[in-house]
C-alpha cells in the first residue's frame, strides 16, 4: 500500500465542494477504488489519475452516495477502449443494477467485470496476490453494508550487497537467505540472516468503514489494523439522529480508534448540515487525539505513516 487520497467525503446531499464517498488507494502499479459516489471520474481526472490503471473496484453498499458513480465510471472505460478485465466486489443486486443500465442503453462492453458478492457476517478473504489481502466484513446499517481491510503481506528482506561479495554467497541460496535463512560456508561458518539482510518494513493494513453503526463486534473484526477511515456523519449532539440512520458520531468513531489502538483514524461522511468540519475534528481528539479530518484530495501515504 503506496498512499490512500480520499475523492469524496460529503453524504447523501450535495454541498459545495464536498462529493459523495470515493477513496482511492495506489497499490504497486494498479489503482483500487473503494466506494463510487456521483462524479467520482470527473475526481480521478482531476487527481490525474489513469483510469486504465483501476483494477479493482469495491462497493460498501447500495445507497446513491457511494455507488451512483459506477455506470458513468464503467461506461468511460468503454469509450476508451478498455479491454483489460475489471474486478468488482459488492452487495448482492449490484450488478443486477448495472446489468440493467447497460442492457437497456445497448452497452456490450468490450472488457469483463469480474464480480465477487460480499456478504456474510464474518471478515472473508475476498482477494489475494502476492503483495495484498483483501478482507470484507460486515457494517452495521440499514441495509446491507460491508467495510473493507487492506492488508500488505510481509516482503523478504533485502540482500546487503557488500555482504554477498564479502562471503561470495552464490546466486542459488539468495532468495532462501532474503526470507530469513542462515547461509552457512563451507567449511561450516553460519552467517546469520540478520547479518546478510536488512528487514523489509512492517506490513501495513488499512479499514475502510462506511456507514455504520458501530456494533461491539466490529472490534474483533478489525484487530490489528494500522489505520482506520470511519465515517463521522454527526457529531454527540446529533447523537439521536445518527442511532436512527445507522451513522456514527465523531466520538463514537474515536472511540472505535480508540479501542482498537490503532495509529490513526480518518474522519469523513460528513452531514451536509456541516459546513465548518473543525468542531467534528475536535469532538473526535479529545476521545483520540490521533484523528485528521478526510477532505477532498486528500492524501495519506502509507510507507511514511500519514506524512
Ligand atoms: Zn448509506
Amino acid at each position: 500500500l503506496e498512499f490512500l487520497k480520499i475523492l469524496g467525503c460529503g453524504s447523501a446531499l450535495p454541498v459545495g465542494n464536498r462529493y459523495p464517498s470515493a477513496q482511492i488507494i495506489k497499490n504497486k502499479e494498479r489503482y483500487l477504488l473503494i466506494d463510487c459516489g456521483e462524479g467520482t471520474q470527473l475526481r480521478i481526472r482531476e487527481a490525474k489519475i489513469s483510469f486504465i490503471r483501476i483494477t479493482h473496484i469495491f462497493i460498501t453498499h447500495l445507497h446513491g452516495d457511494h455507488f451512483f458513480g459506477l455506470p458513468g465510471l464503467l461506461s468511460s472505460f468503454h469509450l476508451l477502449g478498455r479491454t483489460k478485465d475489471l474486478y468488482l466486489y459488492g452487495p448482492k443486486g449490484l450488478m443486477d443494477i448495472l446489468e440493467l443500465q447497460f442492457r437497456l442503453s445497448g452497452t456490450a462492453l468490450r472488457y469483463q467485470i469480474i464480480f465477487t458478492e460480499v456478504s456474510g457476517s464474518e471478515k472473508t478473504l475476498i482477494m489475494q496476490d502476492n503483495s495484498i489481502e483483501v478482507y470484507s466484513f460486515p457494517l452495521n446499517h440499514r441495509i446491507k453494508c460491508h467495510g473493507y481491510f487492506f492488508q500488505e503481506k510481509q516482503r523478504p528482506a533485502t540482500l546487503l550487497v557488500k555482504k554477498i561479495k564479502q562471503y561470495s554467497i552464490p546466486d542459488f541460496v539468495r532468495g532462501k537467505i532474503k526470507e530469513g535463512a542462515d547461509y552457512i560456508m563451507e567449511n561450516g561458518t553460519v552467517i546469520t540472516h540478520e547479518e546478510l539482510t536488512t528487514p523489509a518494513p512492517k506490513p501495513v493494513s488499512f479499514a475502510y468503514c462506511s456507514d455504520n453503526k458501530i456494533k461491539q463486534k466490529l472490534k474483533e473484526l478489525l484487530r490489528g489494523v494500522d489505520y482506520l477511515y470511519h465515517e463521522a456523519t454527526f457529531m454527540e449532539s446529533e447523537k439521536e439522529r445518527a442511532k436512527k440512520t445507522y451513522h456514527s458520531t465523531a466520538s463514537e468513531a474515536a472511540t472505535l480508534a480508540k479501542d482498537l489502538g490503532v495509529k490513526q483514524l480518518i474522519i469523513g461522511h460528513y452531514s451536509a448540515r456541516y459546513q465548518n468540519l473543525q468542531p467534528l475534528l475536535k469532538e473526535s481528539q479529545q476521545v483520540f487525539k490521533n484523528t485528521v479530518l478526510g477532505y477532498e484530495g486528500f492524501e495519506f501515504s502509507f510507507t511514511e505513516g500519514g506524512k
